[in-house]
Parts: structure tokens; C-alpha cells; sequence
């Protein structure tokens, strides 16, 4: 059978059924393993007044905000773009984003979170 791409759209594998999880724009229930999950860390200060106040001593605390999204609210924002026909086939490798990944290797960040 001929399909669109060679995931179906979805990371399920060979699995059954998988859990819903609720889109954050939109309310629809979509499938956890199609759905879309961006996870950043969630300031509460602006970032500068953060980092002036870390370097005084204070404690911050952070904490990660988790969201998922449908196909259709992903492709609307920005956060997947629509793929051309041959290139649809390839699964895309997953990269972090490099301020994230340089903000976490800082030793005060491991209190984040806990
Ligand atoms: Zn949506």
C-alpha cells in the first residue's frame, strides 16, 4: 500500500493504540505519539533581571512548561513545516536547540525543576 510518509505520521512503530493527549491551541484530542510536544523552560522574570539576580545570590525557580499540539495548529505556528514528496519519506532527526542545551550544562540550572 502506498503511503504519504514512511512513519504515517505518527511514532507509533508496530504498537497498538496509544494514549490522547489534548492539543494546547485547539482542545482536540490527537494521539500522544502524533502529536506534537515542545517542551521550554518557562520564566517567570525576564530573563536579564534573572541573571542579575542569580549573580546577587538568589534562588530563581523555573519550572518546564510541556505542550502538545494537532498536526494542524504545529503546521499554523511554524513549528513543522509542510515537506515535499520525496523528502517526506526521510524521518526527520530530532535537534536540540543550542542556547537550551548551553543553559543546561550550567551547574545552577540543576536546581531547576526538582
Ligand atoms: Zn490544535
Amino acid at each position: 500500500m502506498p503511503v504519504k510518509r514512511k512513519s504515517r505520521g505518527r511514532s507509533k512503530g508496530g504498537k497498538g493504540r496509544s494514549d490522547y493527549v489534548q492539543c494546547s491551541i485547539c482542545g482536540q484530542l490527537v494521539p500522544r505519539d502524533k502529536a506534537k510536544k515542545i517542551t521550554r523552560p518557562k520564566w517567570i522574570l525576564d530573563p536579564a533581571l534573572a541573571k542579575e539576580l542569580r549573580q546577587k545570590g538568589a534562588w530563581i525557580s523555573t519550572s518546564v512548561e510541556t505542550k502538545y499540539y494537532c498536526i494542524s495548529c504545529a503546521v499554523h505556528h511554524g513549528l513543522v513545516r509542510i515537506r515535499a514528496e520525496e523528502e517526506r519519506k526521510v524521518v526527520p532527526r530530532r535537534r536540540r536547540s543550542r542556547s537550551y542545551g548551553v543553559r543546561r550544562r550550567k551547574p545552577y540550572v540543576s536546581l531547576l525543576g526538582v
